[in-house]
Order: C-alpha cells, then structure tokens, then sequence
C-alpha cells in the first residue's frame, strides 16, 4: 500500500547532528517545514529547500519521488542521508536512521499509523490493527455468541443487549433463566414467582404459593356433605350452612334432655315440634317431677352430711324395693353416697356387683380427690366398716351384719388420688345376700340403715 507523505511529515524531525559534512548550501533544515505550504510539484523552479517542503506536504507525493525531485545526483544522496528520527519519535519510537530507510522503518513501525483495512475510516496503528479488525471495527463480521447470525462490528452494536437467544436470569428471582424473547411470556405465564389472582377469593399470590393457599381458602367451591339440593358452596359457608340451612343434616330434637328421641333434618324438625307439643309437654313434665325428687333426696343427703364430722355416717336407703327394681333393669346402677370429710364415696349396687351380681348387694368405698388432700395422710389408711342394721323392734334380739377391713396402704387405690374420675372401689361385692335381706328386720317400711364408719384418727398429716 502506498502511504502519502503527509501523514508522516507533520511530524519528521531531524536530529541536530544533520547533515554535518555536507556544505551550507546543500544543508535542509526540515524543522521549517511548514504545513501551510502547497505548491505544486511540477514547479521545478522552487528552491531546493521549497522542494523538500513540497515534497513533505503535498499528500499525493511519495519518497519516491524524491528521485525525481533532485536533478542533481549529489544533492540528493546527501537529503536521502540525512539522518532522521522516526515520524512516531514522539510517540515512543525510538528509531532513528537515514531518510532514505524512513519509508522502510514505517512499514514496520509499531507507532505508525494506516487507514482501517476494512475501510472503516479510522486511522489505526499498524500493531493494533490486528485487533481493531477482530474486535473494534465498525466493519468486521462478526457473529452473535447467542444467535450465532453474523453482524458488522456496527450492527452488533445494536444487537448486544437485544439480541433474542441470550438467556437471562428472570427479574423475579425464581431461579430461571430464559432466552429474552421468551422472558416476557415466562414472566405471564410460567414464572413461579409471578403474582396470579386466587380464581376463588380473587386475592393476589406468588404463583408458588397458591396451591397451599387454595387449601385453606374459604372461596373455594365444595358440596354439602349431605348431598342436599344446594349444588356448590363456599368452603367458609359450610358450618352455617349445616347448621342452619341444610334440608338434609340430621339434628336431634330439641327435647333431647326430657327424653324425646327423634332426629331428622331441619325442615322435617319444625314439623316433628308442631305434631307433638303435647309429648314433648309430658316428657317435660316427667322430667321436672324427677328432678324435683332428686332435689329433694340431695337436700336431705346435705344436711345428714353436714352434721356428720365423726367419721360415721348413717345411710338411709329408702323405696329399697323401687331402687331395687330399678338396678335389675339398669345394669350397673349404683347408690352413691359422699362423705366429703375424707374424701370418700361409698356406692351400693342394689342388685349387686361383680362376684355378688344378681344375688347380693355389694358395698364399696372409693377415694376421691379432693380440697384438702395436701392436708391428709397418705396412703388413706384408716380401717373401714359396713353395718347393716337389724331394725327389730326389741334391740337385745337385733343382730346387725358387719363386714369391715385395714387398708392395704401398698394398694394403689388408697393412694393419694390424682383427678382421674373413678378410680377403683374396694370393698365387699357379697356384702348381703338378697335372700338375708329378707329375713329378720333389715327392711323395715322398705328402708334399710347401712352405717359406714372410718376410723377418723390421724387423718391430718400436720
Ligand atoms: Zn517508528
Ligand atoms: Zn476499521
Ligand atoms: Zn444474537
Ligand atoms: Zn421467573
Ligand atoms: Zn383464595
Ligand atoms: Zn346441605
Ligand atoms: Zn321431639
């Protein structure tokens, strides 16, 4: 490639020690050299000195020319010489040589600088074309690393930062990444952190979220448990809807207590209370007499006990034979007493208990948690005896029935009791046969007197 002059000329210098043999006619001084100077070259008539600063300026001019310049031969071999310092003195080049290797010296000098090879208009040091060329060129061809399309340095440009194949970490921060001209639509419609609207309650949720919220959600859509005519219903409505509006759940009637056993649905409810006031009436009725008969047999059991604080108390079971009718129906039905001074409870099964069912009444005592216990000595301790009496007219000819025992303080009944309701009784299953019941005067007007003593010593601890 031919290089014009004037690139290089602006900034030729020559070393002081130019030209040191030659005469001061034939001597140039270059440092003259002015770049508002433009003659022609065809004007050989220019002084010598003229003609080198031609020769430096004009832009079409080579050194080659400089041959055609001089005429005269001696002349010329001494400009050509003439040692110089490279054009890139100043930027760092150290070479420094006869004008005639200038030309040499600046295909190779790394601070000389040439027009862009691919024509891109700027002026590139020969060392860094290399690179210009692959990386900085406006005109290179170059391919995208993601699209793989070719561009010109230009174009890429443009492209980097658009181009649709780079894949891109979603801004959500779901963990994804995505081309970009798919980012969009992951963003709408696959991102597990997008916010989506609960189809139910119309809330908004990070998408990942809202299947635990759709378990929870009150808005969500079930059917009554029932199968009743209400097709749908919200999930938060259902417990209104069972109590209140369901044709189908079942309740029980509202005169449950006094002994009314219908259960229907509630529209089958209003017509089930219309249809039987007057049994509901009765059993009501039945009810509140039976109450007032326990209220009654309580209030007199209170003030037996309340005058009790001797350890003995005296129980009078009366209507023995209804009590009695009423065990043989009723499995398992127990006459309690409480003797709330040491805690104790004595049941009597009527028809009795375990070995002595059907055949005996059974007598037993439990011990029951109660207020004072902190204050009590444990294991209970304290013998206990069941006496029933003979209730003939003539005490001398009486003979009671007593049955009695001393605690076994290792049995875990007698220990201090936790609030676990009923704990084991103990006592006597076979307490009186029936049969003896009979005899002598143990009934007397249908009542019997069983007295129930314990041994009231060292029942405080302190
Ligand atoms: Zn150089
Ligand atoms: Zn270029
Ligand atoms: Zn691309
Ligand atoms: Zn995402
Ligand atoms: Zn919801
Ligand atoms: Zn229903
Ligand atoms: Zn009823």
């Amino acid at each position: 490639m031919v290089r014009s002059l004037a690139q290089w000329t602006k900034t030729l210098s020559f070393p002081a020690r130019i030209s040191p043999n030659k005469s001061s006619k034939e001597s140039v001084n270059i440092h003259q050299v002015s770049p508002t100077i433009t003659p022609t070259l065809s004007n050989n008539s220019l002084s010598k000195n003229n003609e080198i600063n031609t020769m430096m300026n004009n832009n079409h001019s080579s050194l080659t020319e400089v041959n055609q310049i001089y005429s005269d031969p001696e002349s010329e071999k001494a400009i050509m010489s003439s040692v110089v310092y490279c054009i890139h003195h100043k930027a760092g080049c150290k070479w420094s040589d006869e004008l005639r290797k200038l030309k040499g010296h600046l295909n190779t000098c790394k601070h000389d600088a040439i027009p862009c090879t691919s024509k891109c208009g700027a002026q590139i040091p020969r060392v860094l074309m290399e690179d210009h060329l692959k990386y900085t060129c406006p005109q290179r061809r170059t391919r995208c690393e993601f699209c793989n399309k070719e561009f010109t340095g230009h174009s890429l440009e443009n492209h980097v930062g658009n181009c649709g194949y780079e894949p891109l970490y979603c801004e959500n921060k779901c963990g994804v990444k995505v081309h970009r001209r798919h980012l969009s639509q992951h963003k709408i419609g696959d991102c597990s952190k997008r916010l989506l609207p609960c189809r139910y309650c119309t809330k908004e949720f990070v998408a990942d979220t809202l299947a635990a919220h759709h378990i929870k959600c009150g808005r969500v859509p079930i059917q009554c448990p029932n199968r009743c005519d209400v097709n749908v219903l919200a999930r938060e409505e259902l417990e209104t809807h069972l109590k209140e509006e369901c044709t189908v759940s079942v309740h029980s009637c509202s005169f449950k207590e006094a002994g009314c056993r219908f259960k229907g649905p509630r529209y089958a409810m209003e017509k089930h209370l219309e249809e039987n006031c007057q049994q509901h009436l009765t059993l009501m009725c039945n009810m509140v007499s039976k109450q007032q008969h326990q209220i009654s047999s309580l209030k007199s059991a209170l003030s037996r006990l309340s005058l009790n604080y001797s350890g003995t108390l005296i129980w009078k079971i009366s209507d023995f034979s209804a009590k009695m009718a009423e065990a043989k129906n009723k499995e398992g039905m127990e006459l309690i007493m409480s003797y709330s001074l040491v805690n104790n409870r004595h049941p009597l099964f009527p028809n009795g208990n375990g070995a002595g069912e059907d055949s005996h009444i059974s007598v037993y005592i439990k011990i029951l948690p109660g207020e004072y216990d902190a204050l009590l000595r444990w294991p209970f301790a304290h013998s206990v005896s069941f006496t029933l009496f003979d209730q003939s007219t003539c005490p001398e000819k009486a003979c009671n029935i007593v049955e009695s025992f001393i605690p076994d303080p290792t049995w875990k009944n007698f220990q201090r009791p936790s609030r676990e309701p009923d704990s084991l009784g103990f006592g006597f299953p076979k307490f009186v046969s029936h049969e003896m019941l009979k005899k002598r005067h143990f009934m007397k007007d249908d009542t019997m007197f069983i007295r129930v003593k314990v041994d009231p010593s060292k029942i405080v601890a302190v």
